[in-house]
């Protein structure tokens, strides 16, 4: 018996009690003083969050409505685009440069494997031409965290704009956009941020606004210039998601009455009790290690095991939904998220259902071994 559904997707992320409760309001005009109040105090946070003392963005879309703001405003038809590409994230942000008419040239990673920041240099160093580097901080589909500082650095350091998919780590992991040379970095509202899908956050260097003026891409929803002469005056160009603001409003109350360094010490917590519970069932870890993400766990099943099967039998019988595999992972492995509103007895409760999934499924007895590893890597017993 299951009497609420178990999220353990990465994203959307499971909504806190007090997020639920601040969208349970009337609805209310988004060019009056109370929209301009909370889209004052998103956007100040988001800073914080961010690390930047640049133009914060607040733009009504999925993350990927903004990694397509990044490239309809800094690239233009023919521009030469380095993409560091190491997984189906990477992948969709080259095509999304490819889709304006870019000339993209693809840094191309092992999947599982990490970006590595030499490789990046040499590739910058034969390719003088290309302004915009897109790079991902947390590559979704393999569970795996970028070496983001090095990365930036030089990437920065080479005179490009450094472009970043931040979506599913900016307030899970730290980053700091300013003191690691990043132009533009990118998030999604139902991540981290404990927030519905709907809003996507974007900050936007000096740098990036002067090519911003250069390129010349079609634009007119994404356009940041708008949004930027709007937001002086509280307010967006279009009509918000105004429901996904109060959530986010609230969301980052939360994230910040916790300590952003809390925030990040949890989630390397989790992540390591994920691992060492999926380690314990026999599951193969996917991402190098020294890499692996600390907001979703990926990992390849014993091979007799249909993963189809095991996500179909968590959610009917257990009601706990994690993910699959992405692009031409699909169908090969298991993604477990633990990103957002999620606390330790949560990766325990995947884990143990995991557990007896597995002996339905005649694959491994339900011993205990998975909850013993989770309990005694969250208790600090080295594995
Ligand atoms: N980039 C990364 C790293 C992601 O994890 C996601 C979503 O999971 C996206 C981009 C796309 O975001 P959205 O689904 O909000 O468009």
């Amino acid at each position: 018996m299951t009497f609420q559904t178990q999220l353990r997707i990465p994203g959307p992320t499971p909504l806190p009690e007090r997020v639920v409760r601040s969208m349970s309001r009337p609805m209310i005009d988004h060019r009056g003083p109370e929209f301009a109040a909370i889209m004052a105090e998103i956007t100040a946070g988001a800073k914080r969050v961010f690390k930047t003392s640049n133009d914060l963005l607040l733009l009504t879309s999925s993350g990927t409505g903004a990694l397509e703001s990044a490239i309809a405003n800094l690239v233009s038809a023919g521009d030469e685009v380095v993409a560091a590409v190491c997984g189906n994230f990477g992948e969709r942000f080259a095509a999304l440069a490819a889709a304006y008419g870019a000339d993209v040239v693809r840094l191309e990673i092992e999947w599982g494997q990490p970006v590595d920041a030499d490789d990046l240099a040499a590739v910058l160093a034969n390719h003088p031409k290309g302004k915009v580097v897109l790079l991902t901080h947390n590559e979704t589909s393999t569970g795996l965290t970028n070496p983001l500082r090095d990365l930036a650095r030089v990437a920065h350091d080479a005179g490009r704009i450094v472009v970043v998919d931040g979506v599913s780590s900016i307030s899970s992991i730290l980053i700091e956009t300013d003191a690691w040379g990043i132009d533009v970095a990118v998030s999604g509202s139902q991540k981290g941020w404990m927030a519905p899908p709907g809003l996507a956050l974007v900050s936007v260097s000096p740098w990036a606004w002067e090519q911003q003026a250069r390129a010349r891409s079609p634009r007119f929803y994404f356009d940041w210039k708008e949004n930027k002469t709007w937001a002086e005056r509280g307010m967006t160009p279009f009509t918000p998601a105004v429901g996904v603001a109060f959530a986010l409003q609230e969301g980052l109350r939360m994230l910040e009455e916790e300590g952003l360094d809390n925030v990040y010490a949890r989630h390397a917590r989790l992540a390591r009790a994920t691992q060492a519970g999926l380690g314990a069932l026999g599951f193969q870890l996917f991402a190098q290690e020294g890499f692996r993400s600390n907001t979703v766990t990926s990992a390849l099943p014993p091979t007799t095991l249909d993963v189809s099967a095991l996500r179909k039998l968590l959610n009917d019988k257990y009601g706990v939904v994690i993910a699959g595999g992405q692009g031409k992972m699909t169908g090969k492995m298991v993604r477990i998220g633990h990103l957002g509103a999620v606390a330790e007895g949560d990766v325990v409760q995947v884990l143990w259902a995991m557990e007896q999934a597995l002996e339905e499924l005649d694959i491994a007895p339900a011993d205990g071994r998975a909850v013993a590893a989770v309990t005694a890597s969250l208790q600090g017993v080295p594995a």
